[in-house]
């Protein structure tokens, strides 16, 4: 069957993001509940009763369902409303003006993550116009502070509502976008992604002045050979079931550097030499694989000394940590201090803190939601496949897991430039989205819901 675009709500989604775009939710501060009050407006034109919470004034949410007739699972289409900085400087487009040029929207947040914001608001209309009933509710949520962490967002309702957005399935941004292997279309779906753990550590020394080394014990040296030991040391290899769900869909595709790549299921020695062949290519791809693959260390920030003349007896710096599903603080925290040991670093000289520890999530790929995403993509396009993903940075789907939600990072999204620059582009410069993915995007979820839920 071969199923056709919803050609008729082009201009309409066009509009309702190019909008979206305009109402500046830039997080810090959010200010979410402006953005929250006019998706509400705009739904209810259409009978869809909407709800705006504030987790904290300005910091709105909005929701709303469909209510089914209580004998299937219910699904939740989850989208976030604020958006990361921008610097107008670097832009060739004011990135808040929602300007429409070259078949394109451009702006912050056209790709993250408003335009799925949109997609899920119009397929909600679509669905309430035409009186769908599904099997069960249809829960819509558009939140704030996703970008900060979801603190005022998702990790708001969770903690204080569940019960206005839990169900059964998620369907969330973080997936969805095509990686084209060979001329085919294979699309994303993010079941997993990985932890974040901001780990402090402080080097302590003894102090002296600047002008007699030697009769000091100075803590930023200390420190300075702690970043260079765990800022240039690569973790194991240890491919997620996700990450080999995903290997081996695309490798099927005989696209020559996934086939390559796919050596290391047999070999996980080899990752680092194929990804360094790889990397002469396309070193953007390559680096994002590699981070797929292991626990991630990276030093981001470092504070030391007070004085031009006295040599500093303490000296901080912070690791931005990213873990595999089926690790844990602890674990990596073991595996930072055997790492510094190894390579003769004193431990009794060293202080560890967590500063933010959020685990690694995963869902399940064997569900007849997945298999219906796949049906769907094939509907539209007969050669297309879907893989599993697993994200090195994290989404709200994470909260949501952790109620036991099934939850997919599924913004269906032809990718039409390179992979490496696409990846480059939902916090960069020129964020965009091309107005034919709106309407790619909008049909493929339509027709999700309407094949999941009836
Ligand atoms: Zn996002």
């Amino acid at each position: 069957m071969k199923i056709s675009l919803l050609e008729d709500i082009r201009d309409e989604i066009t509009q309702l993001l190019s909008e979206l775009i305009k109402i500046d939710t830039t997080n810090p501060p959010g200010n979410e509940t402006s953005a929250a009050k006019f998706l509400a407006e705009y739904l209810e034109n259409e009978g869809l009763k909407c709800e705006v919470v504030e987790s904290a004034p300005g910091r709105g949410s909005v929701i709303t369902r469909i209510k089914g007739q209580g004998n299937g699972s219910s699904l939740l289409l989850l989208s976030h409303l604020d958006v990361v900085p921008a610097n107008p400087k670097e832009w060739s487009v004011p990135p808040f003006s929602g300007l429409v040029k070259d078949g394109f929207v451009w702006g912050r947040g056209s790709l993250d993550c408003k335009s799925l914001v949109a997609i899920e608001a119009i397929v909600m209309k679509l669905l309430k116009k035409e009186g769908f009933i599904p099997k069960g509710d249809v829960i819509f949520a558009a939140t704030a502070d996703e970008e900060k962490g979801g603190k005022y967002g998702v990790g708001w309702l969770v903690k204080n509502h569940p019960e206005k957005i839990r169900a059964d399935y998620v369907i969330n941004e973080g997936g969805g976008f095509s990686i084209p292997v060979d001329g085919k279309q294979i699309f994303t779906v993010q079941t997993a992604e990985k932890g974040v753990i901001w780990l402090k550590i402080k080097a302590k020394g003894r102090p002296g002045h600047g002008s007699i080394p030697g009769a000091a014990d100075n803590a930023v040296l200390r420190m300075a050979k702690v970043a260079e030991i765990l800022g240039s040391y690569r973790s194991k290899v240890r491919v997620v079931p996700a990450v080999k769900q995903m290997i081996k869909g695309l490798a099927r595709e005989r696209g020559i550097m996934w086939r390559a790549f796919s050596k290391l299921l047999i070999n996980p020695k080899l990752a680092d030499s194929v990804l360094d062949r790889i990397a002469k290519d396309e070193p953007a791809t390559a680096e994002f694989l590699r981070a797929m693959l292991r626990n991630t260390i990276a030093p981001t920030i470092i504070r030391g000394g007070v004085k031009e003349n006295i040599i500093p007896s303490e000296c901080e710096a912070v690791f931005d940590c990213r873990i595999l599903p089926g690790e844990t603080k602890d674990s990596l925290l073991e595996e930072v201090k055997n790492v510094l040991s190894n390579e003769g670093v004193d431990l009794e000289k060293l202080e560890f803190e967590f500063i933010q520890a959020d685990e690694p999530s995963e869902s399940p790929i064997e569900t007849p939601l997945y298999e219906v995403l796949r049906e769907v993509i094939r509907s539209f396009e007969p050669n297309a496949d879907v893989v599993p993903f697993m994200m090195t940075g994290g989404t709200d789907s994470r909260f949501l897991r952790r109620l036991g939600c099934v939850c997919y990072g599924f913004a269906p999204m032809r990718t039409n430039m390179p992979l490496s620059e696409f990846l480059r582009m939902a916090h960069g410069i020129d964020e965009r989205i091309s107005i034919d993915n709106l309407v790619f995007g909008a049909s493929v979820l339509y027709e999700t819901v309407k094949g999941f839920m009836q």
